[in-house]
């Protein structure tokens, strides 16, 4: 879009000629809509009066490894729903696989399922467990603050978040593994299901930097880390890359978007 003028309502907009044929440019410009897939899955059967929503996002970006972010949680959940066939007995619990689109443009293609779920399905599901990266190099095991304890209650999880935090800690702190709390500080996923009130919980194994520095969450993992009981330096979650902008110049005329697939839209 940057090739055209701000201003073209009610007037005639010159446009430089560029290496693309007018009717491609005239298709470009039409086409800036971006499709974000999203991609669902439940089992056949469990209790679908106690859903279990597992999230995980499609998309990367160029500044960030994508097979930590989010090729991790996405592979985490096709090999737990083929783990889970593989055992033949039904789970006691609906358990609904969410891959999304968009989550590096703004959380597009999970805040919209969110947003579209009944209140009937809303009322139904008892959590989202969110997995957005756990893979990294050097990873820390990092649970989210689901009772608001260590970033205070305005940062907290809807009512039964704090329960999935305990689980998750001391399914760790059992195996002598030590975890720390994260905030819930509006950068993955999650976010959408907060809002609609369902409880929220996961694990997020933070990214990969080159350059190790001395930032450790708290003083706890740092004395473990020195004792090494727990792995190194630990990154919190600092600035993270931008993403893209949704729609590039429209003399580029290789990169083309799909029309017929901009126009099936959101699902
Ligand atoms: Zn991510």
């Amino acid at each position: 879009m940057s090739d055209f003028p701000a201003t073209t309502i009610g007037a005639v907009s010159l446009i430089q000629r560029g290496t693309c044929a007018f009717v491609q440019k005239l298709q470009n410009a039409v086409e800036v809509e971006k499709l974000y897939p999203n991609v669902v899955a439940e089992t056949p059967r469990g209790d679908p009066n106690h859903m279990v929503l597992l999230g995980a996002h499609l998309d990367s970006v160029p500044a960030g490894p994508g097979v930590n972010d989010d090729g991790s949680g996405m592979s985490f959940q096709l090999e737990l729903a083929e783990q889970l066939a593989k055992a033949g007995s039904p789970p006691r619990n609906k358990i609904r696989f969410l891959w999304f689109g968009g989550e590096e443009d703004g959380l597009v293609g999970s805040q919209y399922y969110a947003a579209h779920l009944s209140d009937t399905v809303v009322a139904r599901t008892d959590m989202m467990l969110d997995t957005d990266m756990i893979a990294s190099p050097n990873f820390a095991r990092l649970v989210y603050d689901g009772d608001g304890s260590t970033f205070g209650s305005e940062l907290a999880g809807p009512g039964g978040s704090g329960t999935i935090e305990r689980v998750l800690t001391d399914y760790w702190s059992q195996r002598g593994m030590v975890s720390e709390p994260i905030p819930f500080d509006g950068r993955s996923d999650y976010v959408g299901f907060i809002n609609r009130g369902i409880p929220a919980g996961g694990m997020h194994a933070a990214w990969y930097f080159a350059r190790v520095k001395d930032a450790f969450p708290s003083e706890a993992t740092a004395v473990n880390a020195k004792e090494g009981r727990a792995q190194l330096p630990v990154q919190i979650p600092g600035p993270r890359a931008r993403p893209r902008p949704l729609s590039g110049s429209i003399d580029r005329c290789p990169g083309a978007r799909a029309g017929a697939a901009a126009r099936r839209g959101l699902r």
